[in-house]
């Protein structure tokens, strides 16, 4: 789909001066994932400064039949945000805090505002946003939207769908959607926040949100726990939850090879003796000085006494807190040098991570003999990036061509499970066809009717979902 020279001449009147650009350069970091997976194309960087002038880039684009391409910071990874010759609407300079409030526990921010920035914003009225991930120095809040992010807190707090109280957003036909509403309650009718959240661009373009802030706990405490298996990790979460009265913040699973990898390429420390067959970084926060500390050491006899853990680090200071999350942390980066990854982002009840492990083994040795499971992850959320590094001194290029099919056997596994192939990345333009294997005519058609009624030009993001 070619923009007309007349449709471009229109965005630009309606973005004025330092509104819009088609500089080779300016473009550039723009139309390039940020792994360099998948490059792109724009006829003009569409840059809005405001609600009004997002409006009318979308009305533009609708009223000729031109497709837009959202995209906030650019660290989604599975090809939502990279254009292949949409106009790229970016939210760049969408980037104020219209409000902060301790008494409504709100922020209301625009889609361009970082995750850190909200962080800070949130401090700096004594409140805390409980959304942790990696990429938060880039992500923005209109793309942690329409991806439905989760990070390390999801297990108390949730994903963004939980944290969101209303929506300001322009729906396809350059319409305003006014939902910036900062209420716990409203029973009128559809909640239709809850389209936009995981929409992935697709109905329309966030432009403000406004968001759910929490008290600052008064302290967390911090260890990683040495364990023999999986099923004593998931016993585990269950015992620390109760034993912690729901204190626990994070859970995240990390297997012997991470580990390892951890160590040899990033030269990180395993601080135990011994090796462990798994490990879990366990995290309590808590409101009363000291008790996220005893909460947690409660939970550590009560998980030696019942015989889950073999061993047991707690971090006596924040920067030994930090070298755990570390290890944690730098597990993708950990797996690089590694050659060959196949990446998988699946997600299955709690209870079934032990089988869905044992089972996703034997499929993928039985694909690849000799590749190296690195599997860690949200253990608490069911999500674990299951990750497969190829055989030590193998076939590169042999062990990337059976990257699809490594992508269908795990994906089939979790489904045998109940699960889900993409817990929390989305599926881009990377995964609808894979993605639609697993759902139900009814499901798609479903989607598919959503999608047609509020952009019956298929305008937005054309080549993500279904
Ligand atoms: C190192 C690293 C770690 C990560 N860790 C996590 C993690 O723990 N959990 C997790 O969930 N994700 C994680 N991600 C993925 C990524 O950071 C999230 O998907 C994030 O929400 C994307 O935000 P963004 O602003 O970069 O969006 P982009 O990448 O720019 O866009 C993502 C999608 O949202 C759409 N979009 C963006 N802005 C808007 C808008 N205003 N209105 C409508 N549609 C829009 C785009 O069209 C695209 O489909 C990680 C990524 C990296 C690089």
């Amino acid at each position: 789909m070619t923009a007309p020279t007349g449709v471009l001449d229109a965005l630009k009147a309606a973005l004025g001066e330092g509104g819009w650009s088609q500089d080779p350069d300016r473009l550039a970091p723009k139309l390039v994932e940020w792994r360099g997976r998948w490059r792109g194309s724009t006829p003009l960087l569409a840059l809005p400064g405001d609600l009004e002038q997002t409006a009318a880039v979308v009305r533009i684009c609708a009223q000729a039949g031109v497709a837009i391409t959202p995209q906030g910071g650019n660290t989604g990874l599975v090809n939502g945000q990279i254009p292949q010759g949409e106009i790229l609407l970016s939210t760049e300079r969408l980037n104020r805090v219209r409000d902060a409030d301790p008494s409504d526990d709100v922020l209301v921010v625009e889609a361009g505002v970082t995750l850190a920035a909200v962080h800070k914003a949130a401090a700096r009225i004594g409140r805390r946003f409980p959304l942790s991930l990696a990429s938060e120095g880039s992500a923005t809040v209109g793309g942690l939207i329409s991806t439905n992010a989760g990070g390390v807190q999801v297990l108390r707090y949730g994903t963004m769908r939980d944290l969101v109280l209303g929506i300001e957003a322009v729906l396809p036909d350059g319409s305003v959607l006014p939902g910036l509403k900062r209420l716990r309650k409203d029973n009128t009718g559809y909640d239709l926040k809850h389209l936009l959240i995981g929409a992935e661009g697709t109905l329309g373009v966030v432009t403000a949100a406004a968001l759910k802030l929490f008290p600052v706990p008064a302290g967390r405490a911090t260890a990683l726990c040495g364990l023999g298996s999986a099923a004593d990790a998931v016993a585990f979460l269950a015992l620390a939850k109760t034993a912690t009265g729901g204190a626990v913040e994070a859970f995240e699973l990390i297997g012997r090879t991470g580990i390892e990898l951890a160590a040899r390429n990033l030269g990180l420390r395993d601080p135990f003796s011994a090796p462990h067959p798994w490990c879990v970084l366990i995290e309590t926060a808590a409101a009363e000085a000291g008790a996220a500390e005893r909460l947690l050491e409660t939970a550590l006899a009560e998980g030696f006494e019942a015989g889950l853990l073999a061993d047991a680090v707690v971090a006596q200071s924040e920067s030994q807190a930090a070298a755990l999350w570390n290890l944690r942390e730098g597990q993708s980066a950990a797996q690089k040098p590694e050659g060959v990854v196949w990446k998988n982002d699946i997600s299955v009840p709690v209870s079934s991570i032990p089988a869905f492990l044992q089972a996703a083994d034997a499929a993928v040795q039985a694909l690849a003999p000799g590749a190296r499971v690195a599997a860690f992850g949200h253990v608490g959320d069911g999500n674990i990036h299951y990750n497969i590094a190829q055989p030590p001194g193998g076939d590169g290029a042999a062990f990337e061509a059976l990257r699809d099919a490594g992508a269908r056997a795990v994906n089939d596994v979790a489904a045998s499970f109940g699960g889900s192939i993409s817990a929390e990345h989305g599926l881009g333009a990377m995964k609808p066809a894979e993605a639609a294997r697993y759902k139900s005519e009814a499901e798609l058609a479903a989607q598919r009717a959503v999608r047609a009624a509020l952009d019956p030009g298929r305008i937005m993001n054309p080549r993500v979902l279904f």
